[in-house]
């Protein structure tokens, strides 16, 4: 085995290195109100890379925002349905990406 493949480390390993700071009480992604989600909302708690995305027990999709790598695919995917409001975090929390 070569130098290069002993050093590879696995995606998952590199996101571990990653830290978020939790805004409590502030979270910067809401799901707007709604009795039955699109199918646009609904695919979040399959797409998100960071599992923010739930469907509750009457079928509506909540989010815990916490863990949210501010990748903006829920922004997208929801951007015609406008079922969640998106911000970014305030400055110095959300997501603190080790880079290297
Ligand atoms: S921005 Fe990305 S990581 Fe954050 S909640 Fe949306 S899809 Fe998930």
């Amino acid at each position: 085995m070569s130098s290069m493949q002993e050093s590879a480390m696995k995606v998952e390993e590199k996101l571990y290195q990653n830290r978020y700071l939790v805004d409590a009480g502030r979270p910067h992604i809401k799901v707007l109100p709604h009795d039955k989600p699109s199918k646009a909302l609904l695919s979040l708690t399959h797409t998100c890379p960071a599992g923010c995305y739930e469907q509750n027990e009457r079928g509506q999709v909540e989010i815990t925002a916490d863990g949210c790598m501010e990748c903006g695919t829920c922004r997208i995917v929801t951007a015609k349905t406008g079922e969640i409001e998106w911000n970014y975090p305030r400055g110095g929390f959300g997501v603190l990406y080790k880079f290297g």
